[in-house]
């Protein structure tokens, strides 16, 4: 009985020194949480955020309705109208997202080819109501205002591999 006694003994005093030596190891490690909303993780460069018409520099739009992105959207989210402009060139009267249907796959930015349409890396956008997550152009258009930098910055960074 009393040796049965000394191995449970030593059996917990060795599971005690180990717990503490790993706790005192953890202690100095980084940490794995962060205080977010105050603070955010690193995002990679092809995070499917939310969703962005961009311009050129000069202003104009890069969107030239060829509709490619409707076509191939598999959630049937997007809808397009175009008609040509006085100048000659095809741009888009309507563009909307039903961001309730999006499942971010990314194939509109995957067929876009002149790199309009695209995926931001902006993934706070979570609204109280549907309507809200109805997207029009002229928000889309805001939105790439909005990111242009970080859109363009994380562009080159994937060309590499695209
Ligand atoms: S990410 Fe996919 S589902 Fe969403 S709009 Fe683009 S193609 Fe459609
Ligand atoms: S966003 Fe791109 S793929 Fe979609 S209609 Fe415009 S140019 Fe075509």
């Amino acid at each position: 009985m009393a040796t049965l006694d000394r191995v449970a003994r030593s059996f917990l005093l060795s599971e005690l020194i180990g717990g503490m030596a790993l706790t005192l190891k953890t202690m100095f490690k980084p940490k794995y949480t962060i205080n977010y909303p105050y603070e955010k993780g690193p995002l990679s460069p092809r995070f499917r955020g939310e969703h962005a018409l961009r311009r050129y520099p000069n202003g104009e739009e890069r969107c030239i309705a060829c509709k490619l992105c409707e076509a191939i959207c598999p959630a049937l989210a997007i809808t397009i109208e175009a008609e040509p402009r006085a100048d000659g060139s095809r741009r888009t009267t309507r563009y909307d997202i039903d961001m309730t249907k999006c499942i971010y796959c990314g194939l509109c930015q995957e067929a876009c080819p002149v790199d309009a349409i695209v995926e931001g890396p902006n993934f706070e956008f979570a609204t109280e109501t549907r309507e809200e997550l109805m997207f029009n152009k002229d928000r889309l258009l805001a939105n790439g205002d909005r990111w242009e930098s970080e859109i363009a910055a994380n562009l080159e960074l994937d060309a590499p591999y695209r």
